[in-house]
């Protein structure tokens, strides 16, 4: 992180101790609105961080455009540093193969955690990075303990390289990553994030009489009927 910009918040925060005492974390990002949260709260606790953005899993590419680029304009802000990784969405769809169907939080799922995860804990264990961690479980949507799973398997192939296991969502972490996205007027993703999670979504739309989903259109503290979810 450099000491260009800090972050601004009014927001009492506990400070927290990642594993080992490390000063250092490599951040896992998915998008601003989950990770908005998590980057204040972690530097609030004088903790060094990184944002790693790798997600192959995010379809189409004009979705993934824009959840990148307010990512970066949140890290940018901030001064902290952001590491843009590959967009290799065709080994994604390799890995999904056989499972186009499989439920949310289904195998799936932990097929796409690994695969963010993996390539997290090599960029960490390349780069010196002792910890680290991701903002994915801050999603209600998600299930914690299948992404803690994720994250222990990939840094565990790593000596020096351990996953912090905090669970963002508590004391008041969820109301704070809403309060943050209203404020920072983010863009607001209204599916989890693959073209699999995309045809759910709209087929509950349908079946549902609410109208399909329009990428590009809504936005935190402007659009804010019927909520993200990623
Ligand atoms: S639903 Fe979300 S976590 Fe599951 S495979 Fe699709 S993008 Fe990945």
């Amino acid at each position: 992180m450099s000491d260009a910009a800090p972050v601004t918040t009014q927001i009492e925060r506990p400070v927290l101790t990642p594993p080992n005492g490390a000063k250092k974390v490599l951040l896992h990002s998915c998008c601003a609105p989950c990770s908005g949260e998590v980057m204040e709260a972690i530097h609030a606790s004088g903790v060094e961080m990184t944002i790693y953005f790798y997600n192959p899993n995010i379809h189409p590419r004009q979705e993934y455009d824009l959840r990148k680029q307010e990512n970066i304009r949140f890290a940018e802000k901030h001064g902290i540093e952001f590491v843009d990784a590959d967009y290799d969405s065709d080994n994604w769809f390799k890995r999904a193969k056989g499972m186009e169907w499989e439920p949310e939080k289904g195998a799936r799922c932990t097929m796409c955690f690994d695969m963010r995860f993996e390539r997290t804990a090599l960029y960490a264990h390349e780069h010196g990075f002792p910890v680290i961690t991701s903002c994915l479980g801050i999603s209600r949507w998600k299930n914690m303990a299948q992404i803690n799973g994720c994250g222990e398997r990939a840094a565990a192939k790593y000596e020096g390289v351990s996953y912090w296991t905090f669970n963002w969502r508590k004391g008041g972490g969820a109301a704070r990553m809403l309060e943050i996205s209203k404020r920072e007027q983010f863009y607001m993703q209204e599916y989890c994030g693959c073209i699999f999670s995309l045809r759910d979504s709209n087929q509950w739309r349908v079946k549902n009489g609410r109208p399909k989903i329009v990428i590009g259109e809504k936005y935190y503290g402007v659009d804010d009927a019927g909520g993200a979810a990623c």
